[in-house]
């Protein structure tokens, strides 16, 4: 038995010693395996954390997809690129100061709109239109005298056709009492005037001077008849008031301008200034 023993013993130990080893190699294959397997596992939260981090990005592209405001925002600037309109008036527009447009030349022709003589501070005449009063005009005035002599109001041309000349006195002489702003509302530059035109008169009421070339004018007898009677004999009430945007001067009672044929019935019956009626604004 113990040389059996001792014989058997070399094999048992060797086969025991196998037997360990085998177990060791194929426990450490397992483990490694498994290791491996695990080292797997956990790669997949891994993966799926830098997935879900990929996914955050995602959900900020989501988030910019919902940020259809953020696409908004590309609308948005496409509109402020409509704002290039606004630019390309920019480009045409011309500054207005006072109603004048800034560094306009000097008129060569006078402006005629649907065959009338327009004047006023966006359509000057040149400096040498000069036909003086305009006969037509004054014999239409004197027959409206007349007709308003009829009915005791004694009405009074006091001031009809002007130079350039005139009335580039007229305006600096204004300007230096009163300053361009305010001397730009009521009386024009030179060229912008209707007077030189030779078919505005202002006018006034004989006896009531302290009157003339004020609005308190309009509010008496003389003013009221003119206001209604003036466009049966050819003549408009020029600057109405609350039109000043418009026409470009401030409410004159007194002054009024000369239109051939019935028009100025029709500019007087449509209730609108002549830049309103001529379509122009
Ligand atoms: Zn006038």
């Amino acid at each position: 038995m113990n040389s059996n023993q001792k014989k058997k013993s070399p094999f048992v130990v060797i086969a025991s010693i196998s037997c360990v080893l085998l177990i060791a190699i194929l426990g450490s294959v397992y483990y490694k395996y498994n290791t491996a397997q695990s080292t797997t596992n956990e790669q997949e939260p891994i993966d799926s954390l830098p997935l879900v981090e990929n996914s955050t990005p995602a959900e900020s592209t989501t988030q910019s997809t919902e940020g259809t405001p953020s696409n908004d925002i590309v609308p948005k600037t496409e509109p402020v690129k409509e704002a290039e309109p606004t630019e390309q008036p920019k480009e045409n527009e011309v500054e207005i100061v006072n109603g004048y447009i800034e560094g306009q030349q000097p008129a060569t022709e006078p402006t005629y709109v649907n065959g009338v003589l327009i004047v006023n501070k966006k359509n000057p005449l040149p400096a040498d239109y000069d036909k003086g009063e305009d006969p037509t005009a004054k014999a239409a005035f004197d027959k409206m005298a007349v007709a308003a002599k009829a009915e005791g109001i004694e009405l009074v041309a006091f001031s009809g056709y002007r130079s350039y000349e005139y009335q580039t006195s007229l305006y600096d002489r204004y300007v230096a009492k009163d300053g361009k702003g305010e001397a730009d509302r009521y009386s024009a530059r030179p060229g912008h005037s209707e007077h030189q035109s030779g078919l505005a008169f202002d006018i006034g009421e004989k006896g009531r001077e302290d009157l003339w070339l004020t609005s308190a004018f309009g509010e008496t007898k003389a003013g009221q008849w003119l206001v209604n009677n003036a466009h049966k004999h050819g003549f408009i009430l020029r600057y109405p008031k609350g039109k000043e945007e418009i026409t470009g001067f401030m409410y004159e009672s007194w002054h009024f301008r000369y239109l051939d044929g019935d028009l100025a019935t029709k500019v007087y019956e449509a209730g609108v200034t002549l830049e309103e009626y001529l379509g122009l604004e």
